[in-house]
């Protein structure tokens, strides 16, 4: 069966060009201009991939994707402008498999559809929407499953993550990197690690989305309550100490 992408792009030049290529490897391609027709297209039929830009007339991208992904499970990359870390971390946060960077060569975003349709059809990767999926995502047998630093305590069966007994609120991703620090104690691991673990698969570049996560993760924790706990080994990576 082919593949039917829905490609969501309000600069026509660009849109034409990425609807050439994308026939030419031979997917379905059905075109949007604004959010609100991308939203509607996207909810009647059943893509095997969206490719959505972020900045859209109507309704933004981003509001698009949260929409969407309330009600179904679509597989998204995103378009984003140059530098935009906090979108790619928004959008990663709010559901998306994946994003490029504009310009980008067009290989590049052939070989990411590609990537993201063999993981999202075999249904090899359940999309870490629940705290279960990204339990399994991680590798960790739900019956333990509470990891301890200090007076931290990350649980996840429960998905919770207190210190000294204060509850604290951390996105699925910030958990799961915390998850993985924490059941790595005292390794470093690189950000092309944290990268792939956390973010489900090759990120080609792009790990300085792990330092935005470890800056939150700070704020959350290290700041408020006045520990280091994280640390950056210069060069290469973050770890967590067991003492
Ligand atoms: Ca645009």
């Amino acid at each position: 069966m082919e593949a039917c992408i829905l490609l969501v792009e309000d600069e026509e030049k660009l849109a034409r060009f990425v609807e050439l290529e994308l026939l030419h490897e031979g997917y379905e391609v059905d075109k949007a201009m604004d959010g609100r027709t991308a939203l509607n297209m996207a909810l009647e039929k059943d893509y095997s991939l969206i490719l959505l830009d972020i900045m859209l007339p109507e309704l933004s991208g981003m509001e698009v994707l949260r929409r969407l992904l309330k009600v179904k499970d679509t597989p998204v990359i995103l378009l984003t402008a140059r530098d935009a870390v906090m979108d790619k971390v928004s959008g990663l946060d709010a559901g998306a498999v994946d994003y490029i960077t504009k310009p980008f060569a067009i290989e590049e975003l052939l070989a990411r559809i590609r990537v993201a349709l063999k993981r999202y059809d075999s249904g090899a990767l359940k999309r870490a929407k629940e705290p279960a999926a990204a339990m399994d995502a991680a590798g960790v047998p739900a019956e333990e499953g509470v990891l301890r630093w200090k007076e931290l305590e990350l649980s996840v069966p429960k998905h919770s993550v207190t210190y000294a007994g204060h509850s604290i609120d951390l996105t699925n991703r910030e958990f799961m990197m915390l998850q993985i620090l924490l059941e790595n104690m005292d390794i470093v691991l690189s950000r092309d690690t944290l990268l792939e673990k956390v973010c489900g698969y090759e990120y080609l570049g792009e790990t300085n989305v792990i330092d935005v996560y470890v800056r939150y993760i700070r704020s959350k924790i290290d700041e408020v309550f006045d520990v280091h706990m994280i640390q950056t080994v210069r060069g290469v990576g973050y770890v967590i100490k067991s003492n």
